[in-house]
């Protein structure tokens, strides 16, 4: 099946980064990273796709602006930076909605060593949440990472290999990284959400369920961790049913950018189309990135009715972020910098 054969409907990308983690690209670099995505977005039959890449994203929705959506940074302090900063969120939120971000791009809450991190329900993040809540600003959310990172001896390789083990002491158990964001979401009936990785719930459909029930406005995106695949195959009949039931909380995201080339970001969003609707049962393909582990066992796809692919492809999406990007103003397109967000002070 190749991308002719999928259903012929809009797909937003809701997860797609630009440059890495660290650096923003810009000039040449961010030129060939746009000319890269429109191919992916033509290749691989999307509509658009929302960028976390702070300002970068920002200029790629200037020059294509039926093709990009952009999340705007968020600025992860360590701990003692963050414990002397008084940083006047709203005034920073605002500035990113004037400057066209069209929501908050992704918010990373990876396991890290607890001495240097800013829990997500700390005081220093109280102000940027109640501003989200308060207008109606979608924010993208990593909370934790596959439970199998937590135990050295069922960690990938790959996995391993990027220090991304959390079994050696002083990281927060996945158990805890929940707390806090359930905390936020306690607090914070009226966020709208949206947790990549499905939220790294795979393994437990009882969980997910009860999770959905409880937080009203609170999404997963489908953005590999392919290990959510692999899981939710193991239980495939059961899933299909919570896919159905829960089909305006889940969104089409794949986490491009974490891939390298043209040929990995297209295998992306193949894979996820290729399981959300074939029955058939397949495997990681040679050419995806390494991220993506190979089991031995198949995945097996849930074949979802149309009207559910038009949900977790576009309408959710819409609905949460607008059906059309917002105006971009790139007279105010500077990254802020920490120092001139904790002037105030
Ligand atoms: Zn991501």
């Amino acid at each position: 099946m190749g991308f002719s054969g999928f259903v012929d409907l809009p797909v937003i990308d809701c997860h797609v980064h630009l440059g890495t983690m660290r650096g923003t690209p810009t000039g040449e670099s961010l030129r060939e990273q746009g000319k890269t995505l429109v191919e992916v977005i033509r290749r691989g039959h999307l509509k658009q796709m929302y960028t976390s890449g702070g300002y970068a994203g920002l200029r790629l929705k200037a020059e294509y602006p039926d093709l990009f959506y952009a999340g705007g940074p968020i600025p992860r302090l360590q701990r003692e930076h963050a414990e002397k900063a008084k940083v006047d969120w709203e005034e920073y939120i605002r500035g990113l909605v004037d400057a066209g971000f069209d929501g908050i791009g992704e918010v990373v809450s990876k396991p890290a060593p607890r001495e240097g991190r800013v829990p997500l329900d700390s005081p220093h993040y109280e102000g940027f949440w109640s501003t989200c809540e308060k207008l109606g600003y979608t924010v993208l959310c990593h909370v934790a990472d596959p439970e199998e990172f937590w135990d050295e001896g069922l960690i990938p390789k790959w996995a391993k290999d990027k220090g991304w083990g959390y079994y050696v002491g002083g990281y927060p158990t996945k158990g805890e990284l929940y707390r806090e964001m359930e905390n936020v979401l306690d607090r914070h009936p009226g966020l709208k959400i949206v947790l990549c990785h499905f939220y790294f719930m795979s393994a437990d459909l009882e969980g997910a369920s009860d999770f959905l029930a409880r937080y009203e406005n609170a999404h997963f995106d489908l953005s590999l961790g392919i290990e959510l695949m692999y899981n939710i195959s193991r239980r495939r009949d059961d899933w299909r049913d919570f896919f159905i039931r829960h089909q305006d909380r889940i969104l089409f995201g794949t986490d491009i950018g974490v891939s390298k080339t043209l040929q990995q970001h297209l295998d992306r969003i193949w894979l996820i189309r290729k399981f959300l609707e074939s029955d058939d049962e397949f495997h990681t393909p040679q050419s995806a990135d390494p991220l993506l582990t190979r089991y031995e066992e198949p995945y097996v796809g849930l074949k979802l009715p149309k009207a559910a692919l038009e949900n977790i492809y576009a309408k959710n999406f819409q609905r949460l972020w607008g059906e059309k990007a917002r105006k971009v103003d790139l007279t105010l397109k500077r990254e802020p910098s920490i120092t001139e967000l904790t002037r105030k002070a």
